[in-house]
């Protein structure tokens, strides 16, 4: 079983660090050829952020990889709930639920990451880039990654979901991810504002500027509800909408 966890351990890792890198540099590409209209903030990242965050975010991904690799390793080895026969129905299903289900644990999360004494030691990594890049995703401390990402190695606990299915879900996670931290909003559609629950990039944007909003990763349900989201979130998407 130990052998089994290392060599899912690199596969993921390995995969991670692929998306992380080949999409990290498609959004510098695409970035550099965008005007300054699609920037989110006039501000520009401090020399040195992109350093950093690149070499925290390899390091985190060695967690994030390890919480899924052992998922993976412990459903093989029968742990868990069985997994729903496979087919299109029941993977669509899982893959949804999933996604609300860890939209909850984010944002509960990364609440409790907010509160003080945890922000100080386990959060404040992540908010020191106050003009986020695509690189500034990963940029977590393993502690903040134990309490946010554990979902990738207990899910199998949670749900009936096949190993494939929560894979699925990880790198729509890291795609997603690093793109509502590119710091350009592309080409936001009315779904991603009221009533409509999905995230422009201007969402997870607002929480570094601001730190206390848009706690919420896939949805803006959480932080509607609970009267979190920032309130100038759903016109500048408008605006952003209209140029
Ligand atoms: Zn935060
Ligand atoms: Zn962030």
């Amino acid at each position: 079983m130990v052998l089994q966890l290392l060599e899912y351990w690199f596969y993921c890792y390995s995969m991670l660090v692929a998306i992380y890198v080949l999409l990290g540099l498609a959004v510098v590409q695409l970035n550099r050829r965008l005007g300054q209209q699609k920037k989110i903030q006039r501000r520009e990242p401090r020399a040195g952020d992109v350093r950093r965050d690149v070499r925290q975010s390899l390091l985190s991904l060695l967690t994030l990889s390890l919480f899924l690799g052992a998922a993976i390793t412990l459903q093989q080895a029968g742990y868990g709930w069985r997994p729903l026969a496979p087919g299109w129905l029941n993977n669509g299903l899982m893959f949804l639920l999933s996604l609300v289900v860890f939209d909850t644990w984010f944002y509960w999360g990364h609440r409790l990451l907010h509160w003080r004494p945890l922000y100080r030691r386990i959060h404040a990594w992540h908010h020191r880039s106050v003009t986020p890049t695509v690189w500034s995703n990963n940029s977590d401390t393993f502690l903040d990654n134990c309490i946010i990402q554990s979902y990738f190695l207990l899910a199998i606990f949670i749900l009936p979901i096949a190993a494939p299915v929560l894979v699925a879900h990880k790198i729509f996670d890291q795609v997603t991810g690093m793109v509502g931290h590119s710091g350009y909003e592309y080409s936001p559609g009315p779904l991603s504002r009221f009533p409509w629950p999905l995230l422009g990039v201007t969402f997870h944007d607002q929480h570094h500027q601001k730190f206390h909003c848009n706690y919420a990763t896939h949805f803006s349900w959480w932080d509607r509800l609970m009267g979190t989201l920032d309130p100038d979130y759903d016109s500048k998407l408008k605006a952003f909408s209209q140029q």
